[in-house]
């Protein structure tokens, strides 16, 4: 075979698997889970593996033929040791959509969990395990921020009378409107499809095809 022609076979080849990763990348769904055991108890546990059936599927609603369907590997961050945890991932027979159930001390692609970042953002900085997470937890507040704008405009009064003021920290807000960041990540989700940090892909219903928000660093 012609040099020329095995390279338009790898070329073609090659447009064919990123057409198929962009496929199976735009059908992941993620759910926020609340679970009741703490990270590393939830890797004892295989907890993934008892996770039951979401109720629907998040992307076409339907609430017959969701099936387990392995899972994913993510890391999280556990004082001050970084943890790989599997996400549970299921299937629907309905639309071929995948579902992963992320447990809700996790933040959606971010390594630090929910109660270290709430502690940052609540002011804390002299603990090791602030400092030692700390050049995440700036990237977090700085995009928190930068994000902050969007977010109002989203949710718009739904929370109360958002911050008025350019600049105006966000958190005593979010605070005031769910108690706790653990419960702010999951709600936001679930009844805004939004972030403290962006608007991503895989929370969106059916149809959305927005591009995806910057500061994304992995599952
Ligand atoms: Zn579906």
């Amino acid at each position: 075979m012609e040099r020329e022609e095995l390279s338009a076979q790898f070329l073609i080849s090659g447009f064919r698997v990123f057409g198929e990763a962009m496929r199976l990348h735009d059908a992941r769904m993620q759910q926020i889970l609340p679970v009741p055991i703490n990270v590393i108890e939830y890797v004892e546990s295989d907890y993934q593996d008892q996770i039951a059936s979401p109720s629907h599927c998040s992307h076409c609603n339907d609430t017959q033929g969701l099936c387990r369907h392995g899972t994913y590997g993510r890391w999280i961050s556990w004082c001050l040791e970084t943890v790989r945890i599997l996400v549970a991932r299921f299937l629907c027979r309905k639309c071929g959509r995948t579902v992963s159930c992320l447990p809700d001390w996790a933040l959606s692609y971010r390594r630090v969990n929910v109660h270290t970042t709430e502690r940052y953002l609540e002011g804390e900085r002299a603990d090791p395990e602030i400092s030692h997470w700390v050049i995440h937890l700036r990237s977090y507040q700085k995009r928190i921020d930068s994000f902050a704008p969007t977010l109002v405009r989203s949710v718009n009064t739904g929370l109360g009378v958002p911050p008025s003021k350019p600049g105006q920290p966000l958190w005593p807000w979010i605070k005031k409107a769910y108690g706790t960041l653990q419960s702010a990540a999951r709600q936001l989700v679930s009844t805004f499809r939004i972030t403290l940090f962006g608007r991503y892909r895989c929370h969106q219903p059916c149809g959305f095809d927005k591009p995806h928000s910057a500061g994304m660093t992995g599952g």
